[in-house]
């Protein structure tokens, strides 16, 4: 694996440009440049074969570059190309030798992992239900067996592992340090990249989880085609990925989309980081639970969609009260960022429109006229699968998928 650079790139911003060889505006740098927007165009495309023609147009090249840029990278044996008939010409598609992502997303009660290829195909994904305390070593041990059992499954083998991203519900320092964590307190203060890449053996990126998501689903699901969007992620926790200019916004520190603790009433009931009325207080799992702790005691939102889809009043109620505040805090950012849609996930949003149509209902309330009339609310494209497609885009995008320097 020669030709992919191991060392884990600095967290940066999306896509990241990895290091080019030779110095900027050299020969070597230039063939490099335009070998990443070969790849990039392939990895765009997934597992459908793109032709070199195609190639050409998209990216602007000349034809006899694209195909010595295709010739070095099949020579690397990063690409596979097929000698098609008639008009097609011959097509070049990503190589599954040239190594496997992995992804892995930590929530509050579960992990999930997912394995993909360098050409953006996801091969499986599966999920293990986990102790919210868990020692974040244990977690890690557990994704590994997760692991282990996929590539079974794939018939591959941990060497073909190039990279792992990671996504984790909170927020995350610079360096991959977890800030704080009341969902998961056994991670707090760790360097949950270091600590995977030791745990795993492979490098390892990671980021929040509400980011990953809306990487995912503006590449792959309900944010396609809206370069300025917003995914919420509505589960134990409450938090915003941003998409603007069609890039992942995350801010000077890492923190930006962090909706759930915007403050709805300053009376209001205590929130878990101290300040009193945010929006998650009103609108997550932990206050789905607790307020219908009479009737459904130890329920899990599974439990709780079912009762309300059978017409308990109460439940239905409770999901209206919490889309109507989840649409409240979102009036607040759409009239600040003015997203073109806003794609709910998490748990909560498994009760789909009767979340979702309350939301709407809030987001009209709230938000300057001119803007909710323009700003679609839907649910994930990826369903509670978002966030660990978006670790495996993380790991894709951090791999430098181009022949190493010397090659003609
Ligand atoms: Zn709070």
């Amino acid at each position: 694996m020669s030709a992919i650079d191991p060392s884990p790139s600095a967290r940066a911003a999306d896509p990241p440009l990895g290091h080019a060889p030779g110095s900027p505006g050299s020969p070597g740098s230039l063939r490099a440049a335009n070998q990443r927007r070969v790849v990039a165009l392939l990895q765009q495309g997934g597992d459908a074969p793109v032709s070199q023609a195609d190639i050409a147009r998209t990216t602007g090249l000349a034809p006899a570059t694209v195909s010595n840029i295709v010739r070095d990278l099949a020579a690397a044996g990063l690409v596979e190309t097929t000698v098609g008939s008639g008009r097609r010409g011959t097509t070049v598609v990503i190589a599954r030798g040239a190594g496997l992502v992995v992804g892995i997303d930590f929530g509050h009660r579960h992990v999930r992992v997912a394995l993909g290829d360098l050409g953006g195909q996801v091969l499986a994904v599966d999920r293990e239900a986990l102790d919210p305390d868990h020692a974040h070593g244990d977690g890690l041990d557990l994704a590994g067996a997760l692991l282990d059992r996929l590539l079974d499954r794939s018939g591959a083998t941990r060497e073909s592992i190039v990279n792992v991203g990671l996504g984790l519900p909170t927020p995350l320092a610079a360096d991959g340090t977890v800030m704080a964590a009341a969902i998961l307190p056994g991670w707090v203060g760790v360097n949950a990249e270091l600590e995977a890449q030791r745990a795993l053996g492979h490098p390892a990126h990671a980021d929040n989880d509400a980011n990953l998501g809306a990487l995912a689903e503006h590449r792959r699901g309900a944010g396609r085609g809206h370069p300025n969007m917003v995914f919420i992620k509505v589960s134990s926790g409450v938090g915003a990925g941003l998409v603007l200019d069609g890039r992942l916004f995350r801010g000077a520190h890492g923190t930006a989309g962090e909706i759930g603790h915007l403050t709805l009433d300053e009376q209001g009931p205590f929130c878990r980081c101290g300040s009193r009325g945010c929006l998650e207080a009103y609108a997550s799992v932990g206050m789905a639970q607790s307020a219908l702790a009479d009737q459904f005691p130890g329920a899990g939102i599974d439990q709780l969609v079912t009762a309300a889809r059978q017409g308990n009043v109460s439940v239905l109620r409770m999901f209206e009260d919490a889309g109507l505040h989840l649409g409240w805090g979102l009036a607040m950012l759409a009239n600040l960022i003015n997203p073109s849609t806003i794609i709910v996930g998490g748990d909560m949003s498994r009760a789909g429109e009767l979340l979702l149509e309350s939301v709407r209902v809030g987001l009209r309330r709230h938000a300057l006229a001119s803007v909710s009339a323009k700003t679609t609310v839907t649910g994930a494209g990826l369903g509670d699968r978002a966030s660990v497609i978006g670790a495996l885009m993380l790991a894709m995008d951090r791999t430098e998928l181009i022949p190493a320097a010397g090659l003609s």
